[in-house]
């Protein structure tokens, strides 16, 4: 699973924070305390959810710590301003560290659990749901709750309520808001993740969503006309969002949809029915523990899987082109003489059939010309095997510069025997062909002590045809040999033609 993503701690963006991310901080820092009054504290002062936490929280897991005591200062300063309306200067003093302790906590769970800094992977997300909502809030609500009861004495709520208050609520904070910030803050096709091409159908379920929503959040009591229409009916919109548009505007949705269940509370519409206001809030928070994990958590699922499924193809296709290559490699080499590097006999026997045909086609005169050279054997046991060889290469590469039209093909037929294959006129231009290469031949003048012309040569059978019914290849091939043989008897060095 984990070769087709990026490593666990890919770059999404610098390390270091720019010096902007200082000023951003304290503000959002600030402007989540207010969002969390104003739309999570029900009229009995009870949060619904804690959202300033995740600030530093996903600042801390964006620069991988970087400059973390910096910004651990900063939200922490922030929080003590903000805490100031409700608690004594040591009250907000300590209220504030118990919070700064819960993120610091969280953070190094999460970096001893490995866990990416975008939250990028299913198995990161479940950790973050540990380290952060279960143990990070759970321990901080513990230190929490008896720093309340000794800041007011005389406070009737039992220890383990204000436990159960505290940890929940800034448990679905984190939930919340971490994986949006997160999200938020990386370039929008991160890595792998290439945006979606969104269709008609995507709009519409989306209008209805928002329709939806709309109607959730305007009920009374959760129903209309006797209907139950409560905040649960929002979870098969949210997954829509989770299959189609991403980790983003999934966890941007479920924010929504949260803050907006949290804001219902405080305002006595009552959203889950007609329930003590305890138990509503319990249920709220219920719904949105599932909104959270199920949206966001079937968001970044799929979202692996899909950049999982690219991974694959991208690999099928390299594999592909791979093949592809080394088979255009291996046909090249299977066509090559290894020794001169030009065409071999099996690719000249490929090329006759088919220019055959189309000479036939098109009535056109098809030559062969047979080439051997003269006292090969001498040459070799005077000079040896190896300037035998290289003799054999100058004499391909002097005939594959005669001939480069197209069409035209030389090919070694074997031993110290080439071959050319050309369209030709007439007769007579097939016989010119074959003396070109002859003298161009002799002109390379590679010494041959061993021969009666001092130099290396060559003798040429010439045969033509028009290609026809009744024709064999073969004997185009024959007859030119049998050209080769006249050559060589009447004295080498020379052309001879067929018939
Ligand atoms: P002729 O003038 O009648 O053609 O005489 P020749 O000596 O050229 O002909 P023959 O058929 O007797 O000898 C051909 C020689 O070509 C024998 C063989 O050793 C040599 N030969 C064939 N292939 C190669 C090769 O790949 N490298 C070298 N160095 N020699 C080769
Ligand atoms: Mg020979
Ligand atoms: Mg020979």
């Amino acid at each position: 699973m984990n070769a087709t993503l990026p490593a666990p701690h890919a770059p999404t963006g610098p390390d270091r924070p720019p010096w902007w991310v200082y000023l951003l901080l304290p503000l959002l820092h600030f402007a989540s305390v207010k969002l969390t009054l104003f739309c999570a504290v029900t009229p009995e002062t009870e949060v619904v959810v804690w959202l300033p936490n995740a600030v530093l929280l996903a600042a801390l897991l964006r620069y991988r710590g970087q400059r973390g005591w910096a910004m651990a200062a900063l939200t922490y300063s922030s929080d003590v301003l903000a805490s100031l309306s409700a608690f004594s200067v040591w009250g907000a003093v300590l209220i504030s560290l118990v919070n700064l302790a819960e993120v610091l906590l969280t953070y190094w769970l999460m970096r001893r659990m490995q866990v990416s800094r975008g939250l990028l992977r299913f198995r990161d997300f479940g950790k973050f749901v540990v380290a952060g909502p279960i143990v990070g809030a759970l321990l901080a609500s513990l230190l929490a709750s008896a720093v309340l009861l000794q800041l007011d004495v005389s406070t009737t709520t039992p220890y383990f309520t204000l436990v159960r208050l505290w940890w929940f609520g800034d448990a679905l904070g984190l939930l919340i808001y971490t994986p949006l910030l997160l999200s938020f803050s990386r370039p929008l096709n991160f890595g792998p993740y290439h945006p979606t091409r969104y269709t008609l159908v995507d709009g519409i379920v989306v209008l209805l969503g928002l329709a939806l929503a709309g109607l959730v959040f305007s009920t009374h009591r959760g129903e209309i006309g006797g209907v139950s229409v409560t905040p649960d009916l929002l979870l098969p919109p949210v997954l829509y969002l989770a299959v189609r548009f991403g980790v983003r505007w999934t966890s941007l949705a479920v924010a929504l949809i949260s803050l907006a269940t949290a804001w219902v509370l405080t305002t006595g519409h009552q959203p889950f029915g007609a329930v003590d206001v305890h138990l509503e809030i319990v249920r709220a928070q219920e719904f949105i523990f599932t909104l959270c994990t199920v949206g966001i958590g079937c968001a970044i699922l799929l979202t692996e899987l899909k950049a999982q499924e690219r991974g694959l193809e991208d690999k099928v296709r390299e594999r592909t082109q791979a093949l592809e290559a080394s088979n255009t490699q291996l046909a090249a080499l299977s066509a090559t003489d290894g020794l001169t590097g030009i065409a071999n006999r099996r690719r000249f026997d490929e090329v006759l059939a088919s220019e055959w045909s189309r000479a036939a086609r098109n009535q056109q005169l098809l030559a062969v010309v047979m080439l051997d050279v003269d006292f090969f054997k001498p040459y070799n046991d005077h000079y040896g095997h190896l300037a035998g060889d290289d003799c054999l290469r100058h004499i391909a590469s002097v005939l594959a510069a005669q001939f480069r039209r197209t069409g035209d093909l030389v090919a070694r037929y074997g031993g110290e025997e080439f071959v050319l294959l050309c369209s030709v006129k007439d007769a007579a231009d097939a016989l010119q062909i074959a003396e070109t290469a002859r003298l161009a031949l002799q002109a390379l003048a590679l010494p041959h002590a061993a021969s009666k012309f001092g130099v290396v040569t060559a003798s040429l059978g010439v045969a033509l045809c028009v290609p026809g019914v009744g024709e064999a290849m073969d004997t185009l091939v024959q007859q030119a040999d049998q050209a080769l043989y006249q050559a060589k008897a009447a004295g080498r060095n020379q052309t001879h033609m067929a018939g």
